[in-house]
């Protein structure tokens, strides 16, 4: 298939270039290159753009011909988006409401949207369904809920059928070293972590202690983004058998507090970092995590990578290789 992915240059993106090109995809990646990489970019043509852009959305488009499209573009940290919710409305929601425009106008048959179990919010289950109310508690999973509503409306109005997965926490690299995450200013857990081991930071912090879990740390559901990626592959094949759209989370199903994790990465690592308790951070629920019966149904998806170990293994020797080609080049 002739398939557009946005934010194809970035952490997961590239990923799921990577497979899809392994898959016989013709790609296109449109990305503005905010956080990620024309390195990233191992498969198909990189076009430097912004969706906020609607005449450069519209020159990719009319230059074409696209069977599906693939959104990952969007900014993803959730007490920036506490901070600054416009950026996350603008940058998020309005972006792909631009976006869709085009995939109407163009009648693209396909779309697979990155979309969050921040939507969710702060449930009173921990395990979590498809069918759940959303009531997301941030910006973020606020504008990732209306980016997936205008979808769903817009192919409830037109010929468009969407797969939208919610993503739960994506962590890990890909096994042989070629790709991982290397976001500037990241802030999610387990890279903040192995940032600690290569010494690029000094050490970091438990975000709040006193959450009703087993240890007192938010439970979250980390899934590699190998398994990840697989899943957006496995849903174009999906669509293009003639399935209908669905909306599918995508997680192990099972979770580990923050202290486990942090313990996993010392161990493996053989660091031992200083880590400080520190207050709850804005925005975060105690704990995330996914009921996968369904992409398993539906996609026959199987996960590969199911172990905070392998996660956390292919995390921190990404981490090296990155830290080493920072230090010789700035590549
Ligand atoms: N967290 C932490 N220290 C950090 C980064 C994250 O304690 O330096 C916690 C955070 O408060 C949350 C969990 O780790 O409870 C996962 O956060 P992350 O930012 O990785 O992902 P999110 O669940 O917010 O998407």
């Amino acid at each position: 298939m002739k398939v557009l992915v946005t934010g194809g240059a970035g952490y997961i993106g590239s990923h799921v270039v990577r497979q899809l090109g392994a898959a016989g995809h013709d790609i296109v990646v449109f990305d503005n290159l905010s956080t990620g990489y024309r390195w990233a970019v191992t498969c198909g043509e990189l076009v430097v753009g912004d969706l906020a852009d609607e005449a450069a959305i519209a020159d990719v488009f009319a230059r074409h011909e696209f069977e599906a499209v693939l959104h990952f573009a969007a900014n993803i940290v959730v007490p920036e988006s506490v901070a600054d919710p416009l950026k996350y409305y603008s940058n998020n929601t309005r972006n792909t409401l631009n976006l869709l425009k085009a995939v109407s106008e163009h009648g693209v048959p396909y779309m697979v949207f990155s979309s969050t179990a921040a939507v969710y919010g702060m449930p009173d289950d921990t395990v979590l369904t498809e069918s759940m109310p959303l009531a997301p508690i941030n910006p973020y999973g606020a504008s990732k809920m209306m980016s997936e509503r205008m979808i769903m409306d817009l192919a409830a109005a037109s010929p468009l059928n969407y797969v939208i997965l919610r993503y739960f926490n994506v962590a890990g690299a890909n096994p042989d070293g070629l790709l991982g995450q290397a976001t500037p200013e990241a802030t999610h857990l387990i890279k903040v972590a192995c940032e600690c081991v290569t010494g690029k930071r000094d050490g970091m912090s438990v975000f709040g202690t006193d959450y009703e879990t087993r240890d007192g740390t938010c439970i979250r559901d980390y899934i590699h983004v190998e398994d990840l990626a697989k899943a957006h592959v496995m849903a174009l094949d999906y669509m293009a058998g003639g399935g209908e759209s669905q909306v599918l989370n995508c997680g192990y199903g099972r979770g580990f507090t923050v202290r486990e994790v942090i313990d996993v990465v010392k161990r493996q690592s053989g660091v031992d970092f200083p880590v400080e308790e520190t207050g709850r951070r804005a925005g975060d629920p105690a704990a995330l995590m996914a009921d996968n019966g369904k992409i398993r149904q539906v996609l026959g998806w199987q996960p590969a990578y199911d172990d905070l170990d392998t996660i956390v293994g292919t995390a921190l020797a990404w981490e090296e290789i990155w830290h080493h080609r920072q230090a010789g080049d700035n590549a």
